[in-house]
């Protein structure tokens, strides 16, 4: 929050891009790196496998224009770190998170003229949850018109159909889910669902008997997505979202950069958000 409120400050000062750069091993010559036009600010991290989306969305939709993330040593960390490479870019971070390799030539690809993104204040964003910090940054950073951003499987947030004509209203996937994001209506006769808490774990799937339930993974930007409402087919309101203008980029085809080699921040594709948004989703 500090290191984001600093670089806000800084951007709203001079207009100059802001770059974070979070390493394990420190890459040489970042001290010289982007001095003409940009701010570096360095961080040493002790596990890089421990930064996740929300931190990262956060980063980016409060303050910094640009995340070199080091991949972490472990074969097993830099597969947590590209899921959560692959969130942020579905969720806004296309074009504006680098993951790194070593550090050699970091200094050279750091030396690119960058232009700066509007950014909102770090506590308008820092609100509840992590993942509620997740979903205002993913709407700050994505365009205004996003009502849904595809996800890639796995991701931690998405939605739950319900096919009525196989549901023999046993409750067993009430009882098992570990979030309420399923829950009962009031008159105990229907199934009602909340997106954002939604972790798409998975149990109430496989829990049911009747192979009634089917999970899809995405955000729904709109406040839709906070409201309680009755768990539909794929056919219903949930799909009304689905259709929302302006949605991510294909996410898969974001991540193809290897861990191995990072793609050069000179490569990247910027561009000015042309709106920023806070307010009204949370
Ligand atoms: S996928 Fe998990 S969190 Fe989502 S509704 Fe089913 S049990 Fe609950
Ligand atoms: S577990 Fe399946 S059959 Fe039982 S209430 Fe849930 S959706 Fe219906």
């Amino acid at each position: 929050m500090a290191l984001c409120q600093k670089a806000h400050g800084r951007k709203l000062a001079t207009g100059r891009a802001q770059v974070l750069v979070l390493y394990e091993l420190e890459p040489p010559g970042l001290e010289e790196a982007g001095a003409g036009h940009s701010d570096i600010a360095s961080v040493s991290v002790c596990k890089l496998e421990k930064i996740t989306h929300a931190d990262l969305l956060h980063a980016l939709a409060s303050g910094f224009d640009v995340i070199c993330l080091q991949a972490s040593s472990a074969p097993q960390g830099q597969d947590l770190q590209r899921l959560e490479v692959e969130l942020v870019r579905a969720l806004g971070g296309l074009g504006r998170i680098l993951l790194f390799n070593g550090g050699a030539g970091l200094d050279r690809q750091l030396s690119a003229r960058l232009l700066p993104f509007p950014s909102v204040a770090p506590e308008v964003l820092a609100v509840g949850s992590r993942r509620d910090t997740a979903r205002a940054s993913a709407a700050a950073l994505l365009p205004a018109s996003t009502g849904h951003a595809d996800l890639p499987d796995q991701a931690p947030y998405g939605s739950v159909s319900l096919n009525e004509d196989l549901c023999n209203n046993c409750n067993s996937c009430v009882w098992v889910c570990p979030s309420e994001a399923l829950s009962l209506t009031e008159n105990g006769g229907a199934l009602s669902f909340v997106e954002s808490l939604c972790t798409q774990c998975g149990l109430c799937v496989s829990i049911c008997p009747q192979r009634a339930l089917s999970m899809a993974p995405g955000m729904d930007l709109t406040a839709y997505a906070v409201l309680p409402h009755l768990l539909a087919g794929s056919g219903g309101k949930m799909d009304a979202a689905d259709t929302g203008e302006g949605a991510a980029e294909d996410p898969a085809a974001a991540w193809h950069q290897p861990a191995e080699t990072g793609l050069p921040i000179a490569e990247v594709s910027i561009t000015p958000v042309p709106e920023t948004r806070h307010t009204g989703r949370v």
